[in-house]
Formats: C-alpha cells, sequence, structure tokens
C-alpha cells in the first residue's frame, strides 16, 4: 500500500528534520516525482501515489537523508530562469551567482557600443555564468573554460539543452584563453579558504567537488592569478566581473585597482548585504 502525497510527505519531512537536513527538499523532491507544479502539488495532497511514485520518492528520500544534496539528488538547479544538469562533477549554481550575471549584463549594457562583444567565462562548472549570458545577450561571442572535464562534459549538455552556443575549452585558468582579446571576462572561482571547511555543512563539504570550493592562499589564490594574467587580455572598453567570498573585498579590490590602474573597480554586496562581487570596468 502507498501513502497519500501529504502523508509521505509528512513523513519525509519530519525525518529530515530530525537529521537536521532543510525538511523543505522533501517538497522539492515530490514535485520532481509527481511531476507537478508547486501550487498543483497542494491541491492534490490527498492523492494516492502509484507504486512508482512511492518507491522512488522513498529511494530519494533516503539519498537525502545520507546528506546528498536535493540538487543532486533530482539531478538539475534552476539559474537566472534556465534550468541546469548537475551532478557531482560541478559546483551545484548559488543564487548570489545570479547576481554577477545580472550585474556584469548591467554594466556591459552601459561600455560597450557593439552588441557583438566577446565573453570568456573562467571556471563554467555546470556552465551557468556563461550559458545565462549568451541566452540574455545572443549576439555575444562566448567562451567557458574548465580544467575539469568532468564539468565541461556536464556544461556541454547545459549549452546544447538551453540552446546556447558557446565554445568550450579545458586548461588552467587564463590559459585556454591567452590567444584572444576578450572584452569581458567572467568569473567565479573557488574562493574557500581550506582552514574554513570546518564551518561548512557536511551536504556541501562530503558531495560538491573539492577543487570548485577551495583555494590556496587564503582564498585568494585565483583573484591574485587572474588579476596578474589578465590585464594583457583585456580590451578598451572591457569588464571583468568576478564572484567573492563575503570577507575578501579589500583585498581582491586591491588586487584588480593594482592590476588595472585606470580602471573603475567596484565592490559590490549580494542581497544578503555582504561584499560578493568586484566589477572592473576598464574604460577608454
Ligand atoms: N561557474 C560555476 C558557477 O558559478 O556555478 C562554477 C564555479 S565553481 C566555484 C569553480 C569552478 O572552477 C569549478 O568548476 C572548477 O572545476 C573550476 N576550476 C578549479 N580550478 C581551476 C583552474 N585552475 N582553472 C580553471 N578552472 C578551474
Amino acid at each position: 500500500m502507498t501513502e497519500k502525497i501529504y502523508e509521505a510527505l509528512q513523513r519525509a519531512s519530519s525525518l529530515l528534520e530530525q537529521q537536521g537536513i532543510e525538511p523543505h527538499a522533501a517538497q522539492l523532491l515530490m514535485e520532481f516525482v509527481t511531476q507537478k507544479s508547486r501550487a498543483s502539488l497542494f491541491a492534490d495532497v490527498q492523492e494516492q501515489l502509484t507504486g512508482e511514485q512511492h518507491k522512488d520518492f522513498w529511494d530519494k528520500t533516503d539519498e537525502l537523508l545520507e546528506g546528498r544534496p536535493v540538487q543532486y539528488v533530482i539531478g538539475e538547479e534552476g539559474f537566472y530562469g534556465y534550468t541546469f544538469k548537475v551532478d557531482e562533477n560541478v559546483l551545484i549554481p548559488r543564487p548570489e551567482t545570479e547576481e554577477l550575471v545580472y550585474g556584469a549584463l548591467e554594466r556591459s549594457q552601459k561600455l560597450f557600443a557593439t552588441k557583438k562583444i566577446t565573453v570568456a567565462d573562467i571556471g563554467t562548472g555546470s556552465g551557468a555564468i556563461a550559458v545565462s549570458f549568451k541566452r540574455e545577450w545572443s549576439e555575444a561571442l562566448v567562451t567557458a573554460t574548465d580544467i575539469s572535464e568532468g564539468a565541461l562534459a556536464i556544461a556541454k549538455h547545459n549549452a546544447k539543452a538551453n540552446d546556447a552556443d558557446v565554445t568550450f575549452r579545458q586548461g588552467d585558468l587564463t590559459a585556454p584563453i591567452a590567444k584572444d582579446k576578450w572584452d569581458v571576462v567572467l568569473s567565479n572561482p573557488p574562493y574557500i579558504a581550506h582552514d574554513e571547511a570546518n564551518l561548512m555543512s557536511g551536504t556541501v563539504l562530503d558531495h560538491e567537488p573539492h577543487n570548485a570550493l577551495f583555494a590556496d592562499e587564503d582564498g585568494l589564490y585565483f583573484y591574485r592569478k587572474l588579476a596578474e594574467t589578465l590585464p594583457p587580455l583585456m580590451n578598451k572598453p572591457s569588464l571583468v566581473a568576478v564572484e567573492i567570498g563575503y570577507l575578501q573585498g579589500p583585498d581582491v579590490h586591491k588586487l584588480f585597482t593594482e592590476a588595472f590602474p585606470e580602471a573603475l573597480v567596484e565592490t559590490v554586496k549580494d542581497i544578503n548585504g555582504k561584499d560578493r562581487m568586484i566589477f572592473c570596468e576598464n574604460r577608454e
């Protein structure tokens, strides 16, 4: 005998809560398993699950109970209004990063006279930044890089699934883009200091790729390397936009001010009021 939607939801939510896991994940699973929107799920809570749905829901709930992030269990996450396939090869795209894309689009509109701009996303992961930028700015020539072959395979899938024509290159930092000149460079690099691992939730630490999260030099390694290698690769005008950790604003601001002495360098807060982005506008 299977359960009704609300019975399974209540039981799973309280099991998750007992383990200190966000109980809302049960609802996301149920939407996925029943293929219902949130609204119709609540209209249909008295509905009996089919045998297949019931098994699927409880198998996936077991994965949640083991600490696997709900986005990996479901296999997708929404970003900037688009759907991205995700698995353990890629960071689950975060809402803060949507703000980076938004800020970069907004500044690019003011900065460039032409629509045909060249854009690179360094460390593309799921492809979230590159694919969203391309969808929002269709004439941009967008290239995305990552050091991880597994991530690039997912990013390529996501570009295709979202009908975004993006070029992919594998390699370390700016190496794969060093032969060209760029109008816009975007990056959400790894930025967590190794000694911050003890502050992180097990869901992130045990499941998301460590090469997407952690960076040497107190988390500043990638910004230092970008500041060193980007200046000769940028056109004028140009925009460099990077996501940062909430304590890294002053350090990264300094790195980019020194690298681009004529540029307007801004530290911008996210919706939670934390320093989260650096925009470096190099005007003519
Ligand atoms: N851009 C995606 C996003 O915002 O959701 C993923 C960002 S994740 C924080 C950082 C990405 O950088 C990972 O996909 C990781 O594989 C990649 N990465 C790590 N080291 C790298 C390197 N040396 N060169 C290029 N990419 C690197």
